[in-house]
């Protein structure tokens, strides 16, 4: 078996492989594999609508997810290649009374960051978004100027840019091993060959808690599938993107080319991989954005897909250093926020892979957070439960 020694092996070779290999060649050349089971963008990273999204439930993901909107603001300058980034605005859209408290919690969360919202109530949210209008009446809306970006463009911005670097891309390859000797990773192993490398990055979203068990480590990370449909095209009618969470979690935009994408989360979905798209999920996907913005009923679905979210019990990141084998990175656990908070993390942890030294910012997303607690489950249901669970 032929064997090659390399200074960094990035498993999975979605947007989390391609922004650590990008980040790191940008600090200094080294010898960098990203190994890929699929084709680049596979997993999740091809699946997704995009949302930049800075309104999170918690204060530490508010101003993390702060700080990573920053970073995709200048990333098509960094890149020399447009990630369609563009603010539409993103609206959170409240149904029930109980709701109310929750959104006063989040708007105190974020003024107190120097974040600005507009809040509107009764009436006034459909005056402020008129495509609600004829549906549900809402109890309020909290919206933020957030961000959209188009996910073909921002991997390929950053391939265009790792593929310059000299890094090498290894596709249709499974990583089927991880190799460690006396406590330290040594490399990965695929069916005919070997890489060699004394730094080894879990990269693998929905699939990372397998490549942590080929290294011996035990997680919590859960994939949980994530549906989506788009419409065909049609003259601009909307732009504030839409979430909703009563009486199940649903969204909704227009993109840049017109369509419309659409998602609505089933509340008893198994939890495990799973990436078909179901008809269930269409009939409940019209059903309940046609509760709320009926116009959308002129509108035909051209297409329908399924992806996964890399789900962890207190709904952060799992980034860092593991600290059960020495040179294993952990870069998981999106929670599906991996979009919008990627190209940032993937700038934190270049630099502690490069200094030794982990940055502040990453303190609270701890990667080992969880030893001795491997067991703890990812409960899904209610959306707000879980934050009030973690916090
Ligand atoms: C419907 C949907 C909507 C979403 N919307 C948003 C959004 O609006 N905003 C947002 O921020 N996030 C969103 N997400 C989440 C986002 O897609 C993910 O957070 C992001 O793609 C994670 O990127 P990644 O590189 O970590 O993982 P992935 O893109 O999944 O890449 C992991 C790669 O690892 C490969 N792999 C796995 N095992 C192995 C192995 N053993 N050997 C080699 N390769 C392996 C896989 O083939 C895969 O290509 C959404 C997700 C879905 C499903």
């Amino acid at each position: 078996m032929t064997s090659d020694q390399y200074d960094v092996a990035i498993v999975g070779g979605g947007l989390a492989g391609l922004a650590l290999a990008y980040e790191l060649s940008k600090r200094r050349r080294r010898k960098i594999v990203i190994i890929e089971r699929k084709h680049v963008g596979a997993g999740g990273t091809s699946r997704n609508i995009g949302r930049v999204r800075t309104s999170q439930f918690s204060e530490p993901l508010a101003r993390y997810a702060k700080r990573a909107f920053a970073k995709h603001a200048q990333l098509s300058t960094e890149l020399s290649s447009n990630t369609l980034f563009w603010t539409p605005g993103y609206a959170l859209v409240f149904y029930d009374e109980d709701e109310v408290e929750t959104i006063d919690g989040i708007r105190k969360m974020l003024h107190a960051m120097g974040q600005k919202t507009e809040y509107y109530t009764g009436r006034k949210v459909v005056e402020r978004l008129p495509i609600l209008d004829g549906g549900a009446q809402p109890v309020a809306t909290l919206i933020r100027p957030d961000a959209c970006i188009h996910h073909d463009s921002l991997q390929n911005a950053y391939k265009r840019r790792v593929l310059a670097y000299g890094v090498e891309i290894v596709e249709n390859t499974e990583v089927e091993a991880v190799e460690s000797q006396n406590g330290a990773v040594q490399g990965v192993v695929t069916q005919d060959r070997s890489y060699r490398s004394p730094i080894v990055v879990n990269a693998a979203g929905g699939w990372s808690g397998d490549v942590s068990r080929l290294a011996g480590i035990q997680v919590p990370n859960t994939p949980v599938r994530r549906e989506a449909i788009v419409t065909e095209s049609c003259q601009p009618y909307m732009d504030t993107m839409i979430t909703f969470y009563r009486p199940i979690e649903g969204w909704f935009h227009q993109t840049l080319r017109g369509e419309t994408v659409i998602g609505v989360t089933d509340p008893n979905e198994p939890l495990g991989m799973n990436t078909s798209a179901s008809p269930l999920h269409l009939r409940r996907a019209a059903e309940q954005i046609l509760s709320k913005a009926p116009k959308l009923s002129a509108l035909r679905v051209v297409r329908q897909w399924a992806g996964v979210y890399d789900m962890t019990p207190d709904r952060k990141p799992m980034l860092g250093f593991a600290s059960q084998l020495k040179g294993f990175v952990q870069f998981n656990g999106d929670n599906g926020r991996g979009i919008a908070l990627i190209p940032y993390t993937a700038e934190l942890l270049a630099e502690w892979i490069d200094t030794d030294r982990r940055p502040e910012a990453l303190t609270e997303f701890d990667a080992n957070r969880y030893v001795g607690k491997e067991d703890t489950p990812v409960v899904l249901g209610d959306y707000y439960a879980a934050y009030r669970r973690s916090s």
